[in-house]
């Protein structure tokens, strides 16, 4: 059975991206939320995406009206997946909403429908018997601006079907991404797992007061040919995913560096509200 109808269930930052993209691709979809005003609100993204198509993509306005053909809208559960042969769940980080968003899904989807988590930080081992069919269940992990920074990380726990993940990889490539299969668990995926140690390191030189930002990027970019330093990344990230990720380790471990850098980056950047691209400034100025 190929994947046809493509139910996303979450209209926030990432469903509504990967919604649009599985559209734009030539997939029906249904999105799903939990009212008609987050639909609404869904809705109305619709035009930014469209314009970030045309400017990064070129997309013709005829391929986006062809998209907007292929979008349908429901806050009933059943309702929206009774066609699925994919559902892609992108609802709130927290384990206790996914583990009662599952619970739902597993009494009113089709036998046919695979259940995909766009988790970032929890596995799918952690829900696979919540789903009620642990078979069809895996991770397809995007990122955010999808239709820019297009991978998809596909990572199954150890019930999940071989022919399932498969399927899940070709389907990604079919959505314009560039597949990354994943052979075991890994909190973080590949991405993280190379990303957050360097970005941690970089953090770390500076509170220690070994270097500055700019010297500490050039080194990076200069040494190894990256076209961005760990500073300018953590700017695009957002310093709020840094503060809260250091706040978490500082919390757990009292770790005396990662209580300075909580404290520094509160002061010089949260309490300032340079929160990097997203406010005009963070370590640069934009
Ligand atoms: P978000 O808060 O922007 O959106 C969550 C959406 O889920 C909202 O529209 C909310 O109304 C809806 N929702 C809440 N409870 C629900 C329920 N019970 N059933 C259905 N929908 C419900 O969140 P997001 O940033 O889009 O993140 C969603 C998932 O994607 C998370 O697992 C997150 O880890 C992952 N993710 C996020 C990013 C990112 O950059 N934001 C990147 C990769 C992966």
């Amino acid at each position: 059975m190929d994947i046809k109808n493509v139910t996303v269930a979450g209209s926030g930052v990432l469903g509504y991206q990967i919604a649009f993209q599985s559209a734009f691709h030539g997939y029906s979809v249904t999105v799903y939320d939990i009212n008609d005003e987050v639909l609404e609100k869904a809705k109305g993204k619709f035009d930014i995406l469209s314009a970030a198509f045309k400017r990064d993509l070129n997309a013709r306005q005829e391929e986006i009206d062809a998209a907007k053909n292929r979008l349908a809208y429901s806050s009933d559960l059943g309702e929206a997946t009774k066609d699925a042969d994919l559902l892609i769940e992108a609802v709130p980080e927290s384990p206790q909403i996914k583990i009662d968003f599952y619970h739902k899904l597993a009494k009113v989807a089709p036998e046919k429908t695979i259940f995909a988590t766009n988790s970032s930080t929890l596995l799918p081992s952690q829900f696979a018997d919540e789903t009620g069919r642990p078979e069809k269940f895996l991770a397809l992990h995007f990122a955010n601006e999808i239709w820019k920074h297009n991978t998809a990380e596909i990572m199954g726990h150890p019930g999940t079907d071989k022919a399932v993940f498969d399927k899940v990889v070709s389907f990604s490539k079919t959505i314009g991404m560039v597949a990354l299969p994943l052979h075991k668990e890994q909190p973080g995926y590949i991405v993280n797992s190379l990303l957050v140690p360097l970005l941690t390191a970089a953090t770390n030189l500076l509170v220690d007061g070994v270097s500055d930002a700019e010297t500490i990027d050039k080194t990076w970019m200069v040494a190894t040919g990256a076209p961005l330093g760990p500073f300018a990344i953590l700017d695009v990230v957002g310093i709020t995913t840094a503060y809260n990720i250091n706040k978490m380790a500082a919390d757990a471990t009292g770790d005396p560096l990662k209580v300075k850098t909580v404290a520094y980056l509160k002061e010089q950047f949260i309490d300032e509200n340079k929160l990097g691209v997203s406010t005009g400034e963070g370590f640069y100025t934009y």
